[in-house]
């Protein structure tokens, strides 16, 4: 009897430690495994991404805005048929680091996660269990909330794709110089950029040959947890 409650208690222990885990920025350092991850599409520059990652045969995650997602729901269904990951980055992308109304802040986060997840459900009947809160918002309500939802938070390890004045050698080499085992790069998709467009091939060819493997994030996530359960 004592052994069973025993083994009941450490399980017990043991399963609140994994829920616990709610929040990531990369995965395991062990593993060389890169992660592309692509914010706040569909969009402008996404058709391009995908022929390059389908050349290349890399699977990425697209954390979709709902509001993109409304206006090109069947970019939407391209992505997910062609085997990368969705993810949800929000319905309307509000800073929540700046929202002050505080007494309904936490129904309003919910309320963002969930009006996406619906909607990407909806169009691909996919549901999707991992979160990027606009600008990294990371704060204990947005915790709180990605608990009860069961979601799980994911932030980037290395992104710099915003920088306009970067030419796409510049651009790469700061990709190149962050990738480590474990990276989550952060890219957008959802305007025109054509120096992502110019540097991605050859990001990937690179870390190919360095002999890094890439992978979805929520694989990244599943390998991590596994790593450190054991
Ligand atoms: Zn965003």
């Amino acid at each position: 009897m004592k052994k069973i409650v025993f083994i009941l208690l450490l399980s017990l222990i043991t399963t609140s430690l994994y829920a616990e885990q709610t929040f990531f920025s990369r995965g395991s350092l062990n593993v060389k495994e890169i992660a592309l991850s692509f914010d706040d599409g569909p969009g402008l520059n996404t058709k391009d991404i995908l022929k390059i990652l389908d050349k290349k045969d890399v699977k990425a995650t697209f954390f979709l805005l709902g509001t993109s997602v409304a206006k090109r729901p069947k970019l939407v269904k391209d992505i997910y048929s062609k085997g990368h990951e969705l993810a949800n980055h929000t319905y309307n992308h509000m800073n929540f680091f700046r929202y002050d109304e505080e007494n309904d802040k936490k129904e309003k986060i919910k309320e963002e996660i969930l009006q996406c997840q619906d909607l990407i459900k909806d169009i691909t009947g996919f549901r999707t269990k991992l979160v990027r809160f606009p600008h990294g918002y990371l704060k204990e309500d947005a915790i709180e909330i990605a608990r009860e939802t069961n979601y799980k938070i994911i932030n980037w390890t290395f992104g710099i794709d915003w920088e306009r004045a970067l030419s796409h050698e510049e651009m790469l080499e700061l990709y190149l110089e962050s990738a480590k085992p474990g990276t989550i790069f952060l890219m957008h998709d959802l305007q025109k950029n054509t120096t992502i467009i110019k540097m991605l091939p050859v990001l990937i060819d690179t870390l190919k040959n360095k002999g890094y493997k890439f992978v979805t994030v929520g694989e990244m996530i599943n390998k991590r947890l596994s790593e450190e359960s054991l």
